[in-house]
Parts: C-alpha cells; sequence; structure tokens
C-alpha cells in the first residue's frame, strides 16, 4: 500500500466561483459538508476537520453532500475505465467534471477504494487536477474532479498535430512542478503518465490527473487485472514486473514530451503499416530496443539533452523532478513569455461555460 494515502487530511482552498455563480450561490443560504467537502457562501473546499470553525459547519448528518446536488450536462470524454460528464453544480453552478469507473468488485473493496482516492487526491497544488469527492453509485466510484475545460493533451495533440518547443518547455516546467509535487511532498508514483491525464484549460494551466488510481486498483486484490490502460507509456522496469520508483513517472514524461514534439508515438511497429500485433510485441520492442531520441537535426541540443535525461532505460541514470526543473531545456525560451492560454484557446476555444 502507498505510503502517501495516509498523509493527512489537507486543508484546501478553491478560487473563488466567478461572479455570476457567486451571486447564484448568495441567494441561498447555509453551508454544508460530507466528509472533507464544505460548501457555503464562498464556494467549495476541501478542509481538515481540525481547521473548520465549528460555527460554520454543519454536521454530515444533517446535509448530506450527493451526486444529485449535480446536474449533468454532457459527456466529455471517454476512457477504459469508464465516461466523463461534465456536470453542474446545482448550488454554486460551478462546473466540475464527473468521472465514473465501473467496478464488479464487491462492495467493501469499493468503498476502501474510494476512500483511499478521497485521501490519495485531496490536493494542495496548482499543477494536479483537484479530486474533491468519491462516491458510490450503482456498482461504480464516482469521482468529482476540477473541470478542465481544454481536455487533455491528448485531445489537444489530435488537432495540433504537434507542439513546437518553446510551448512544449512552458508545459513541460507545470507537469514538472504537478510531479515535484506528487513524488516529493505526496511521495506517490503516478503510474500512468500520458498525454490523456495531462489536462489544460483556457488559462494556460496544465495539470496532471488520474494518479493514484492505478496505486489504488494495484493495491487492491479484487481489482488487480483490471488494469486495461496503455502501456505505451510505461518504464521498461514496470514491464519486466520488477520494483519501480519515481522515476518510472520520468521515462513516461520524456516519451509524452517526445510525442508531442514530433506528433508521433516515438517507438513503431517491426512492420508499420500492419501496427502493433499485441501488447507484448509493444513491451518488448520498449524492454530490448535502445531507447528512443528526439532527432538532433530537427530539435534544439537542449531539447534532445532533456528528452535524454528522461528516456534511459537505466532509471538511476534518469533525472529526478527536481533536476530537471534546472535543465537549461526548461528556461531557454523564457525571454519569450510563452502565453499558453492564447494558444490553448486560439486552437481550441473553450466550451461557453464560463
Ligand atoms: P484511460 O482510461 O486509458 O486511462 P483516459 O485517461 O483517456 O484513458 P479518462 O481518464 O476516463 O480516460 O478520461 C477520458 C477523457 O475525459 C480525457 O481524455 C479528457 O478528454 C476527459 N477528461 C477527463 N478528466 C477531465 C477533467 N477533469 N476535466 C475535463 N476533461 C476531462
Ligand atoms: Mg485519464
Amino acid at each position: 500500500m502507498n505510503k502517501g494515502a495516509l498523509a493527512p487530511k489537507l486543508k484546501l482552498s478553491l478560487p473563488p466561483p466567478d461572479e455570476v455563480a457567486l451571486s447564484k450561490f448568495l441567494t441561498q443560504s447555509g453551508t454544508f459538508k460530507d466528509g472533507d467537502l464544505l460548501v457555503n457562501k464562498d464556494g467549495i473546499r476541501i478542509i481538515s476537520d481540525k481547521h473548520v470553525e465549528t460555527s460554520t459547519v454543519i454536521k454530515p448528518t444533517d446535509n448530506q453532500l450527493s451526486l444529485a446536488d449535480f446536474e449533468y450536462v454532457k459527456v466529455i470524454g471517454k476512457g477504459n475505465g469508464g465516461v466523463v460528464r461534465l456536470v453542474q453544480h446545482k448550488w454554486t453552478a460551478q462546473f466540475f467534471a464527473l468521472k465514473v469507473i465501473q467496478m464488479n468488485i464487491e462492495e467493501s473493496i469499493r468503498r476502501h477504494i474510494a476512500q483511499e482516492l478521497r485521501i490519495n487526491q485531496s490536493s494542495q497544488c496548482p499543477y494536479v487536477v483537484i479530486c474533491y469527492e468519491a462516491f458510490f453509485d450503482n456498482g461504480a466510484i464516482s469521482i468529482i474532479l476540477e473541470y478542465m475545460d481544454g481536455g487533455s493533451l491528448q485531445d489537444f495533440l489530435k488537432i495540433v498535430k504537434r507542439i513546437p518547443e518553446p510551448y512544449l518547455a512552458a508545459i513541460c516546467k507545470q507537469v514538472l512542478k504537478g510531479l515535484w509535487y506528487l513524488h516529493h511532498e505526496k511521495h506517490i508514483i503516478h503510474r500512468d503518465l500520458k498525454p490523456s491525464n495531462l489536462l489544460i484549460n483556457h488559462r494556460g494551466d496544465v495539470k496532471i490527473t488520474d494518479f493514484g488510481v492505478s496505486v489504488v486498483l494495484a493495491s487492491t486484490s479484487g481489482a488487480a487485472n483490471t488494469f486495461v490502460g496503455t502501456y505505451n507509456y510505461m518504464s521498461p522496469e514496470r514491464i519486466e514486473g520488477g520494483s519501480h520508483g519515481y522515476r518510472s513517472d520520468i521515462w513516461s514524461l520524456g516519451l509524452v514530451l517526445l510525442e508531442c514534439a514530433t506528433g508521433d508515438f516515438p517507438y513503431t511497429p517491426p512492420r508499420p503499416e500492419e501496427g502493433w500485433d499485441n501488447v507484448y510485441e509493444l513491451m518488448e520492442t520498449i524492454v530490448d530496443q535502445p531507447e528512443p531520441c528526439a532527432p538532433p537535426d530537427q530539435f534544439s541540443p537542449e531539447f534532445c539533452s532533456f528528452i535524454s535525461k528522461c528516456v534511459q532505460k537505466d532509471p538511476k541514470k534518469r533525472l529526478s523532478a527536481n533536476e530537471l526543473m534546472r535543465h537549461p531545456f526548461i528556461s531557454m525560451y523564457d525571454h519569450l513569455d510563452i502565453d499558453l492560454a492564447s494558444y490553448f484557446t486560439a486552437v481550441r476555444p473553450p466550451p461557453a461555460t464560463f
């Protein structure tokens, strides 16, 4: 079991809701609380019981937060585990993403998983997607997440095909800050870093999501065989089933950046026109072939060096998130004052939810 799962609960605050949401909300009165989630005139926030002024809290039993407090808007994504929907909180009019993971496992294990998710995903970092609550609902776990109106980097990449280096450096800086937080503050290995788990918004924010999910699933005997995600970004040591640590996330980061830069997943099947025969062929290639690199004729020496500091088959040769923050690639385009907000919204205007 991941030690981070036992981390103390954190006091967190959301940025204030937008004016419209706030004015609607102010017509309501009262405060209600469910677990670590507190809703009152200041919006919604996760709180530690220790930090709550008793005068502002109504006991959980007095006014339970439930899925019924959220209104369905539309489906915004589908993964292997389930569906992600845009929902709106009825009191505050704030938008959230509701992720539902179908799990055909017994009630007690599901309850345990939701509890772990709640603790693992309480987050104080602007570079990771906030998980507000986890519920049981009809044999599924429902997670209320911060809504990222730009979708995932995978969605974005489908449109732009390639991301130029200066933008990639700005994106990478935020991902490294998120990874630094997960690794050094929360002691969590993400284990499933990939373009669809990096979410973006109209403010130019890039945030890591779905950390802890694979930890929880892997640590639950009933769910041990439920991994149906992609092996594409998995480090060689993890594929081989050996011990793996924080640096396996760094491998994944390197592959993600290389794919964003070149527009293609860095490994090609032995017969490219036929694609991968099966997942074992892909896994064998990652373990047996030399690590991929950025073509030096197309990219700066700094970018090529950065990739090679991440994509090393020997995890000891990879740099840590902290060390990568100081790599020259990260600051080489600082003078350009890159505006990710304009870049993201020009390509993909946000839906009219804000
Ligand atoms: P897999 O199931 O293999 O991990 P995935 O990461 O694409 O794949 P999900 O995590 O279920 O699967 O996400 C599906 C899609 O839903 C994402 O690609 C993204 O477009 C969208 N999405 C997920 N979470 C959010 C969120 N918090 N805000 C906005 N969109 C989201
Ligand atoms: Mg995901």
